[in-house]
């Protein structure tokens, strides 16, 4: 008799916190039913065999910007396929109000119902939201949103800090708002995130997530580059939003944050300075357990390659020393999650130079090859460390443990069985994204995911999308409040 819907057979499993143990996986609804050294094959219905695979948690690709340049639904389908062929089986979407995603304002009970119905039929991938909340109004919908809607990740951009109204991106007219977005409303902010986490603090973690480069350094930082470009674009970018604007943006999100108590994650790490200012921060507030990210770009390259505005991403991407300096705080677990910060973009959607160009591509389908190749080949970091830094602290510090982020009795049935030795050149072809490029185009990565597995069904499998757009669901967090009785086996 079957006693079990899937079994996935042979495998290297890799668990976070445990290191790889030779196992079988046998999966009943959804969730992991049994992980034995032997599972008679008879017991199953399905039967995968991942002899000589890595079996890995699905990664939590927690950063995210799903319908910020196209319309979110197309988006969706297109950059969730991506991300399954990556081994991804969550993605954390950021969504703000203002322009790009919506072009909308207003309070988000009534926008982000419109959020989900246009997410509903359109993820392969599981999903969650992180939202930015723009005005004094929107701060007063937290527990809200939390209690309602199941968002516990809030957003704030400290280089939108609202200095003037010329229309520049920054200002009230391109976020939509008018009142005030400086320090002030950071404050009540941070300190409206840190009494709502009070009360869900036996559930999970709520936060505030910052992008932290201060505007009002590269407000003259740019000018001054303008008319002394070097032939390198990205280059310029790079030295007009000085690494020490983002040393400064984190001395004053800590600052607020230490006052107020707020939990908060220090987003996309990109330099030695951020690395710097973010380590002194979580070390000086252990109560706070502050979150430091870094992206797939920022570690995968640096600004000599030739894409110039296509390249584009903010913080921009910094020479070689710093992305080395990142990778020594991934290996020394300072830098806790890695993640895409994938925003789809095209060349048509970049159009301009390295000043008017938009912000920000893709590349979430590179987050097990480039950790694989870079982290563990290259630089001897464990699997069960990149199990870690892919799936289980984004899981933990996005209240999404233990639904997701682990292999364990109970939690999701997300894998991603990956080849170890299967060798693959980066191109626009190999992303399946919409995007029509890719900064990492030529770049040849050993370790490849074969098949993704979400709560039980395969979506990813034989170099073909298996799983169909609404096979992803919307994720409530905390998933401790939200999940309570799903979660006893
Ligand atoms: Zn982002």
């Amino acid at each position: 008799m079957s006693r079990f819907d899937l079994v996935v057979k042979n495998g290297n499993v890799v668990i976070p916190k445990l290191g790889v143990i030779r196992a079988d996986i046998g999966i009943v609804q959804e969730k992991i039913a049994a992980i034995s050294r032997e599972i008679d094959e008879k017991e199953a219905i399905k039967m995968i065999d991942a002899s000589e695979k890595y079996v890995f948690p699905g990664a939590v690709d927690s950063h995210f910007h799903i319908g910020i340049f196209r319309p979110m639904d197309e988006d969706a389908i297109s950059e969730s396929a991506s991300a399954a062929w990556g081994g991804v089986t969550t993605i954390g979407s950021y969504f703000r109000t203002g322009k790009n995603y919506l072009n909308k304002s207003g309070p988000y009970k009534e926008i982000f119902p419109e959020v989900l119905e246009n997410s509903r039929e359109s993820f392969y991938t599981d999903y969650v939201y992180h939202i930015s909340i723009m005005t004094p109004e929107q701060v007063n919908e937290i527990e809200m949103l939390v209690k309602k809607f199941g968002v516990s990740t809030f957003k704030y951009f400290m280089f939108y800090k609202m200095l003037d109204l010329t229309g520049a991106p920054g200002s009230g007219q391109y976020l939509m708002i008018n009142t005030s977005y400086d320090l002030g409303f950071l404050y009540g902010y941070m300190r409206e995130v840190a009494r709502v986490n009070k009360i869900f603090k036996n559930y999970g973690r709520i936060s505030l997530s910052i992008h932290c480069e201060n505007p009002e350094i590269i407000h003259p930082a740019t000018e001054y580059m303008k008319s002394h470009m070097s032939g390198n674009p990205l280059k310029d970018y790079s030295d007009a939003r000085p690494t020490f604007a983002e040393k400064l943006a984190i001395k004053e999100a800590e600052t607020i944050a230490a006052q107020t108590n707020c939990p908060v994650n220090i987003l996309h790490l990109s330099s030695i300075d951020a690395i710097e200012s973010g380590d002194e921060a979580a070390q000086r507030n252990p109560e706070l357990s502050i979150l430091l990210e870094a992206t797939l770009h920022h570690l995968g390259l640096s600004n000599d390659i030739p894409y110039g505005r296509l390249g584009k991403v903010n913080p921009p991407i910094r020479e070689k020393e710093h992305v080395e300096a990142l990778w020594k705080a991934v290996i020394n677990d300072d830098i806790k999650t890695v993640v895409s910060d994938h925003a789809c973009s095209t060349k048509k959607i970049k159009e301009g130079d390295i000043w008017t160009s938009l912000a920000g591509f893709g590349g979430t389908e590179l987050i097990f090859p480039l950790l694989l190749t870079e982290g563990y080949q290259k630089r001897g970091l464990p699997l069960h460390r990149i199990a870690e830094i892919t799936s289980y602290n984004s899981a933990i510090y996005h209240a999404l443990y233990p639904k997701k982020g682990t292999i364990a009795l109970g939690s999701d049935a997300d894998l991603a069985i990956i080849d170890l030795n299967k060798e693959k050149k980066v191109s626009v072809e190999t992303l399946h994204s919409a995007q029509d490029f890719t900064p990492f185009e030529g770049i040849q990565y050993k370790g490849w995911p074969i098949c993704t597995i979400l709560r039980g069904k395969v979506i990813f499998e034989k170099d073909q999308i298996v799983g169909r757009p609404g096979d992803g669901q919307f994720i409530k967090r905390p998933v401790m409040y939200h999940y309570r009785e799903e979660l006893t086996l």
